[in-house]
């Protein structure tokens, strides 16, 4: 063999065994799939969403028991871009993070009155002692109690923005669809505090907006509408919602001027807002949910501060959720097609996939470039940790490429024939737009 092409060889086999360290590599993701048969249908119950059955078939969840599931490597990286994103809108309205107990005492869920009301959605027990818990549902009982906790809280740290993402737990009477509907989930729950019932609407006001800028940064198209407050309580709520056929909601959206309303709130026949328009009814799924909670919480549970004239006043609180874990899915639901996972840009476990030619193949001996392109990209920092190398040379560019697709990289980067140039090109596949183009490595990167 010539020297070179002996260098070529030893490079290959170095690829596509994934050694080194600080590359993410298919051939070592975790990623249990499931094989589906030749003819491309898994048989099953047809009660399964869309985005149910391909992230357990791709091998982002997996289902522990009805209504829980492990988020696997690809469903974790998705869930921290999510994150990221919210901790940095958070950020910019001074909300701060914090970390608040699951397990939280019975009495208080009796002292709001919501042991009851939440019934059997509660998820209840008993430690050694007989003493009644709550695996938290939602944290408005336990960050008011933590609040009344603090001994002369004065108006000067007020407005407070406190939240967290955090599991919650609800026995849903139908969990179902996946990571749509669980019984454990992820949330991220804000709580503010305010001195008065106006501060606390310029809060709601800067917080809509903080919800707004994470729903156009995810990039699906969503509805916000009027709710109803139900056993949250307060007085003026709105709903995030992805459209989408599953989705359980109800919401009526009027086509002239875009104003929405769930459907539980309202029945008109016309638009309460333009006064013209037809009310459309489409199913949604609610994504994030909204309270202006007044003194609800405070006022049972004693949460205090310190007026300008050096009184004491119950604080005025908003709550605001947004269903983490319920986004991914939904995400994956919109944009899906039925034997494919799609994922917002945003939030897709990895941004780019490169595919590296087959062994024994002519391109084999560029096959170098796949792993000089990676580092060149890794070492910028939007696309930093965000790349993998389908390194399992020993299957086609086309099955690679086809498996790339279906778990929904949203771009996929070939070493094929063009990257034998003596300035090589890469063939890039713009999934999300079902478009192809070749680039040069800096041409590449600047389109990405
Ligand atoms: P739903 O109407 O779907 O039951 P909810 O109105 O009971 O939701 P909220 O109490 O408003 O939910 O909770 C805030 C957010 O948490 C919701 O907007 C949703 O995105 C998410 N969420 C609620 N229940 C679940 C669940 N069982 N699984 C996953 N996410 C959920
Ligand atoms: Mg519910
Ligand atoms: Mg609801
Ligand atoms: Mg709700």
């Amino acid at each position: 063999m010539l020297p070179a092409q002996e260098r070529s060889v030893m490079l290959m086999k170095k690829i596509a065994k994934g050694t080194h360290r600080n590359v993410n590599y298919v051939s070592r993701l975790f990623q249990p799939q499931n094989v589906v048969p030749k003819d491309g249908i898994v048989k099953r119950e047809d009660s399964l969403s869309k985005s149910q059955k391909l992230m357990h078939d791709l091998g982002v969840i997996r289902q522990a028991s009805p209504g829980a599931f492990h988020l696997l490597p690809l469903g974790e990286r998705s869930l921290q871009k999510l994150i990221r994103i919210v901790d940095d809108e958070m950020c910019k309205i001074n909300a701060q993070k914090l970390l608040l107990p699951l397990l939280t005492s019975g009495e208080l869920w009796k002292s709001t009155g919501r042991w009851e009301d939440i019934g059997e959605e509660l998820f209840t027990l008993k430690d050694r002692h007989d003493r009644e818990l709550v695996l938290s549902p939602t944290h408005e009982e336990a960050v008011t109690e933590l609040m009344a906790s603090i001994p002369q809280l004065s108006y000067r740290q007020l407005p407070l923005l406190l939240y967290q993402v955090t599991s919650k737990f609800r026995d849903e009477m139908r969990p179902r669809f996946g990571l749509l509907r669980g019984r454990e989930f992820i949330m991220k729950d804000l709580y503010t505090f305010d001195t008065s019932a106006e501060a606390a609407s310029e809060t709601y006001k800067a917080v809509s907006k903080a919800y707004d800028n994470i729903f156009r940064r995810i990039g699906i198209q969503y509805f916000k509408v009027s709710a109803v407050t139900g056993v949250m309580g307060g007085s003026v709520s709105h709903e995030y919602h992805f459209p989408a056929a599953v989705g359980e909601a109800k919401l009526l959206i009027c086509e002239s001027c875009g104003y929405g309303t769930s459907l539980e709130s309202c029945v008109p026949s016309e638009c309460p807002e333009c006064g013209h328009g037809f009310l459309k009814c489409c199913p949604g799924i609610e994504v994030g949910h909204t309270f202006l909670l007044g003194t609800k919480y405070s006022v049972p549970l004693k949460a205090r501060f310190t007026t300008v004239e050096g009184k004491s006043d119950f604080l005025q609180m908003g709550s605001y959720g947004l269903g983490m874990t319920r986004i991914l899915a939904a995400g994956v639901e919109v944009l899906s097609l039925p034997d494919e996972m799609r994922w917002p840009i945003a939030l897709a476990p990895f941004t780019v996939c490169i595919v590296p030619p087959k062994e024994g193949s002519k391109e084999s001996a560029v096959a170098h470039l796949a792993e000089e392109l990676y580092h060149r990209m890794n070492s910028i920092d939007s696309f930093r940790n965000d790349l993998i190398i389908d390194n399992r040379c020993n299957m086609t560019i086309g099955k690679r490429l086809f498996e790339a697709q279906r778990t929904g990289y949203p771009f996929i980067v070939v070493i094929g024939r063009k990257a034998l140039q003596p300035v090589p090109e890469f063939e890039v596949h713009h999934i999300l737009m079902d478009k192809k183009a070749s680039f040069n490595e800096t041409a590449l990167i600047e389109y990405l």
